[in-house]
């Protein structure tokens, strides 16, 4: 089921990471996908039932304390944009109350993403998206692409294609539970070097 108006439903939020874009970054994984890409990394972040829901001014309350250490803020999934009427009230916000760059990752590609009901608006406050669906077939990780048939878009001059190509491709954290995370572009890299 979808959040209620006014709400965002959340998988994660990762305070600081190097693997998500960059520089450090904040990151939100979105809960809730219905594009069903085959080999998709995060299957358990399709059902529109799990995560949390959050506020819009909630979720800012939980990130804003990272503006100072982090310098943007990148949003995956799941699927951001399939929550795009609370997206636009989040991301608005975001860009009047913080410094911080945003990328968005959405597996719609940079043709629907002009289709949808929210698609220009969410635009509107966004620096980079990397669009298209995830084809495991045509994996890629490289340059925060998971797979080459996915493009990335500069909205912005802040970023460049350089600046994406230096983000490390996997990362590993340890929060303050003893949980272990890993992320990035590809997250068995670690795995494969370490275990
Ligand atoms: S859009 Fe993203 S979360 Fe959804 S199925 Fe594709 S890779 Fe997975």
């Amino acid at each position: 089921m979808n959040a209620p108006v006014g709400t965002l439903r959340i998988h994660h939020i990762e305070p600081i990471s190097r693997a998500n874009g960059p520089g450090l970054r904040t990151v939100i994984w979105f809960q809730g996908c219905t594009l069903g890409c085959p080999g998709c990394f995060n299957p358990q972040t399709h059902p529109f039932e799990g995560g949390e829901v959050w506020t819009v001014e909630g979720l800012l309350q939980a990130i804003l304390p990272f503006a100072d250490r982090s310098e943007g803020l990148t949003l995956s999934g799941g699927e951001p944009l399939q929550q795009g009427e609370g997206l636009v009230d989040f991301l608005s916000q975001v860009r009047r109350r913080t410094p911080w760059s945003v990328i968005l990752f959405t597996g719609y590609t940079w043709e629907e993403v002009q289709t949808l009901p929210w698609g220009q608006a969410v635009l509107d406050h966004v620096d980079v998206v990397i669009a298209g669906r995830y084809q495991a077939k045509r994996r890629l990780a490289r340059g925060l692409l998971g797979s080459a048939n996915k493009t990335v878009h500069f909205l912005t001059s802040r970023y460049s294609m350089a600046d994406l190509e230096r983000v490390p491709d996997s990362e590993v954290m340890i929060d303050s539970s003893g949980m272990v995370h890993i992320s990035g572009i590809d997250p068995l890299h670690w795995m494969r070097l370490h275990l």
